[in-house]
């Protein structure tokens, strides 16, 4: 699950990180409030869209503003609506609030990282002079900027590991040791909150000779939301968790659109496409417990995709019931007038006779079988003879 900035920002508080004092603001109403009562101070500031995606800067989203006049106009042109940069999809992320910060002078940007290695089963923190807005092209042309210190996840850090990488990238004098201290927070904070990602980019070194983290990002390993409800706590994260977080779709270069649900048989249902002549369009677990939302969304994204030209759909009611799924399928196609795809669903286990029997009611283009193999079979030949009759 990824936080917002200011989330995480929030959490790096609690950890004695060199975060600015800004605030949050849903509602012009919000903004005209912090603005009356002064708490946001004189400016300069930084406005900030607040979605779960970098690239804002690049994309407008992040704006240096002088005046009150001006947060009021930026904030007028985003909230609700969509911002597209190079890390969303092309229908970009909705804003639904703003950060507003003090604008710092930068001296200084550098990259800051740390993630977990699963083929190393180490954490590795990656750290560059080269950060900012254009780190991922100097991970393709100077990888040699980005040095590397890998921490073992049972022992933790020790405070001369962040001394060798701050020597690494050139600091001096007082700052190696606070780069190291914020090597030591970080890493703890991930330790102790289940994170799987810290970035933080960039770690600006300011006119005033310090360190501060001027952006955040942060993902939580979903698996472990249970025992975080601190997390959950600090960050205000008190509405219900976004089950649209569950799905994991990944667009691959095919032409058949997938919806399975669990990993594994997403995986295995991938290899049978493959293996019989088919090539999927996309990855798309929907998770365990799927919701009504859920499913719709993630039948949603597979229409999206102009490349699909047959959709299979694969599920085992385990924890979801196969009329469920039925239902969906039938309210998303009934929203979806564009164009008709041939469809191939194959529903087994919780309620699958009365999710086939929907199916086939509904009087929809969509063949309901129990068997994989023939299922995968019929959306190979759809997409290989585009005029196959399926009535
Ligand atoms: P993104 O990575 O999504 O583009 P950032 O939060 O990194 O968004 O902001 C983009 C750039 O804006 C940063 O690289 C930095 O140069 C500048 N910036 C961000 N926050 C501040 C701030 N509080 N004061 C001055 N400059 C800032
Ligand atoms: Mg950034």
């Amino acid at each position: 699950m990824n936080l917002y900035e200011y989330q995480a920002k929030k959490l790096m508080e609690k950890y004695n990180l060199p975060v600015l004092k800004g605030f949050v603001c849903a509602t012009i109403n919000d903004i005209e409030h912090c603005i009356v009562s002064n708490s946001i101070g004189y400016g300069p500031w930084v406005v900030k869209c607040q979605v779960r995606a970098g690239g804002r800067g690049k994309s407008g989203g992040v704006c240096l503003v002088h005046s009150t006049k001006n947060i009021l106009s930026f904030a007028n042109k985003w909230l609700g609506n969509r911002l597209i940069t190079y890390q969303t999809t092309d229908t970009g992320e909705l804003v639904t609030s703003i950060l507003i910060e003090p604008a710092v002078k930068i001296i200084q940007e550098f990259y800051l990282s740390i993630s977990i290695d699963r083929d190393e089963s180490q954490i590795i923190c990656m750290a560059s002079t080269q950060g900012g807005m254009n780190i991922e092209i100097t991970e393709q042309k100077t990888p040699n900027f980005i040095h590397k210190i890998v921490i073992n996840p049972s022992v933790g850090i020790y405070p001369y590991q962040g001394r060798i990488l701050a020597c690494k990238l050139g600091l001096s004098g007082a700052k190696i040791n606070q780069f190291s201290r914020i090597i030591v927070s970080i890493t703890r904070m991930l330790l102790e909150h289940d994170l799987t990602l810290i970035e933080i980019n960039p770690l600006a070194i300011t006119d005033d000779d310090y360190f501060y983290c001027l952006d955040a990002k942060m993902i939580v390993d979903r698996n472990a939301i249970f025992r975080q409800s601190e997390l959950l706590n600090i960050c205000a994260i008190n509405k219900p968790i976004d089950m649209l977080n569950f799905i994991n779709y990944i667009p691959l270069e095919g032409n058949i659109g997938c919806m399975v649900n669990g990993a594994g048989l997403a995986m295995a249902t991938m290899d049978v496409i493959k293996s019989l002549g088919g090539i999927p369009a996309n990855f798309l677990d929907i998770g365990g417990g799927a919701n009504k939302e859920c499913i719709i969304s993630a039948f949603n994204m597979i229409l999206k995709n102009a490349k699909v030209q047959a959709i299979l759909v694969n599920i085992f009611g385990g924890i979801v019931c196969c009329d469920l799924v039925a239902e969906c399928i039938i309210t998303a196609l009934a929203r979806y007038t564009t164009k008709h795809i041939p469809i191939v669903a194959r529903l087994e286990g919780n309620n699958s006779t009365l999710g086939s029997n929907r199916l086939i009611n509904s009087k929809l283009n969509i063949i309901v079988t129990d068997n994989l193999i023939y299922a995968i079979q019929q959306s190979v030949t759809a997409v290989n003879l585009k005029n196959v009759n399926f009535s």
